[in-house]
């Protein structure tokens, strides 16, 4: 089985549906609650999992029952979260309002993912063991930083998801292996809006590049290699809620296992298209099999 250690956030989704938003002041009554585990970190890690990866999660939840819920989650999906730490106070939560044309406003609270600064004894090690080390931004930067270095270390190739959307150190872009941003993303740190001469500023940073398309699919580049598209899958989308994390989860279990990038990106890309097709975010992520099935 692959090995791969996500350093990351979990967040307690709070999702309120409602038929139109409420303005400043406003108060609306809604149609439907939900509490949903996510996070990029935690859905990355849980991707990862389903796909048949061997994946410990660190990071951190908070004293209270989302912090339980949390980690059940987790573990439920087969992550270890042994280097998971429990921290005073409340776990990090985003509070999510759906309205019926499927539009989104999101207030994230980082709750306990912000008790990351770095990296505690035990982290390193667990980082040296596997293959793949999954990073995003939801972690203060001290800890994303001090995880790259760790991952660079020993060796260990340090794939990075730069969401939210900010302006990144020299330091972690010369420790990352693989950047992985969407569209909007490699469009805010390049001031490009073409993703192709985006993948190819980005490249001056980095080796290799895979910018996400949503329904178009995915732009691979590396330097010194001709760029690859590689195209989603036609499906019915009903919730694209954790595509990227599906498919960062999936990519790296499929790199990790020595496949060519072109086998790796069709795979990855197979099992993005099947959470589109089903509610939720960690709920939505296939299956090997189910992945198997699809990519074949
Ligand atoms: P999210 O923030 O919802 O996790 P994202 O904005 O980071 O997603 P996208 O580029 O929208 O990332 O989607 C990631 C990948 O998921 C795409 O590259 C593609 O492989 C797959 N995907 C997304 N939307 C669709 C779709 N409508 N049909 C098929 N595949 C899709």
């Amino acid at each position: 089985m692959t090995a791969i250690a996500v350093l990351g956030s979990t967040n307690m989704d709070l999702v309120a549906y409602v038929p139109k938003a409420p303005r400043l002041g406003e108060t609306v009554t809604g149609r439907a609650f939900r509490t949903v585990p996510g996070g990029k970190g935690a859905n990355q890690a849980v991707a990862a999992a389903r796909c048949g990866g061997q994946v410990v999660m660190i990071g951190a939840v908070g004293a209270d029952e989302f912090g339980v819920r949390l980690r059940s989650a987790l573990t439920a999906a087969g992550v270890d979260t042994a280097p998971l730490r429990t921290v005073e106070g409340a776990s990090g939560t985003a509070h999510i309002t759906v309205d019926d044309e499927g539009g989104n406003s999101i207030i994230v609270i980082p709750g306990a993912n912000a008790a990351v600064t770095g990296l505690e004894s035990g982290d390193e090690p667990r980082i040296a063991a596997a293959g793949s080390l999954l990073l995003q931004l939801e972690l203060p930067l001290s800890a994303v930083l001090a995880g790259a270095r760790a991952a660079r270390a020993h060796g260990v190739r340090t794939v990075l998801t730069p969401a939210p959307a900010q302006p990144l150190p020299a330091e972690l872009l010369a420790a990352t292996d693989l950047l992985v941003p969407n569209e909007h993303e490699a469009a805010a740190l390049t001031g490009l809006t073409d993703p192709l001469r985006s993948a190819e500023a980005l490249l001056a940073d980095v080796p290799e590049v895979v910018i996400t398309l949503g329904a178009a699919g995915v732009l691979y580049a590396a330097r010194g290699r001709d760029p690859l598209t590689v195209p989603a899958p036609r499906v019915r989308a009903v919730d694209t809620t954790a595509a990227g994390d599906t498919f960062v989860g999936a990519l790296a279990v499929a790199l990790g296992e020595g496949r060519p990038m072109p086998a790796a990106l069709h795979w990855a890309s197979a099992a993005a298209a099947l959470s589109v097709q089903r509610h939720g975010a960690q709920d939505s992520m296939p299956t090997r099999a189910e992945t198997d099935a699809f990519a074949a």
